[in-house]
């Protein structure tokens, strides 16, 4: 059975990823959303199981010496890890799974699957992600502040991935990361 696409969506924190992923999940309910673990604690809405795994530190390290994750980040002071189960076993049934993950998370997993394609949603620009990411208020001020160095970073390196859309207004972002999707998975590119 041909295997199917493994997709990263990345971005900077506050880019508005999350809102386009789970928009691209509605239009296709076949994709399977790859849910991560992760050592951080559970913000009030989200779901075990649903938009992580909430694990701890041990046993998120243990599961990195028992070889559990395809690739795995220390994301300021947190773990986050791609299950290597979930994601061999949606391919493995031809299906196409969505990560949502780090840039760096994302370059790591296209050294071991060559066939991984990356999306980059990109921000308008650093002063507009960080009066997002105050907006949305779910961090305490060093974590916000370290999120925001963080994105400098990790905008620099948004040239290595395969795919780049711009989030400036959002409506078209999602319009376009849907035409991608749709071509991916129907392997016209
Ligand atoms: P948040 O704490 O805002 O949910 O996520 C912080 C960052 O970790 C986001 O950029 C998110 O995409 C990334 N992330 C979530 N899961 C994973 C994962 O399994 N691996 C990596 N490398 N990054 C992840």
């Amino acid at each position: 059975m041909k295997k199917g696409k493994l997709i990263a969506i990345s971005a900077p924190s506050g880019t508005g990823k999350t809102t386009i992923i789970r928009q691209v999940l509605k239009s296709f309910p076949e994709i399977i959303f790859s849910v991560s673990a992760t050592t951080r604690a559970k913000r009030e809405y989200e779901v075990e199981g649903k938009h992580y795994y909430f694990i701890s530190e041990e046993e998120f390290k243990k599961k990195i010496e028992n070889n559990e994750f395809i690739e795995w980040e220390k994301f300021y002071d947190y773990y986050y890890g791609t299950y290597k189960s979930i994601v061999e076993n949606v391919i493995n049934q031809g299906k196409s799974i969505i990560l949502e993950i780090d840039v760096n998370g994302a370059l790591n997993l296209k050294k071991i699957y060559l066939e991984a394609v990356l999306i980059y949603i990109v921000p308008p620009s650093i002063e507009e992600l960080a009066r997002r990411l105050k907006i949305r208020n779910t961090e305490g001020k060093t974590d916000l502040q370290k999120r925001i160095e963080r994105a400098t970073m990790e905008l620099s390196l948004k040239d290595k991935f395969d795919y780049l859309v711009e989030n400036i207004d959002l409506e078209k972002a999602l319009k376009k990361t849907k035409l991608l999707i749709e071509k991916i998975t129907k392997k016209e590119i």
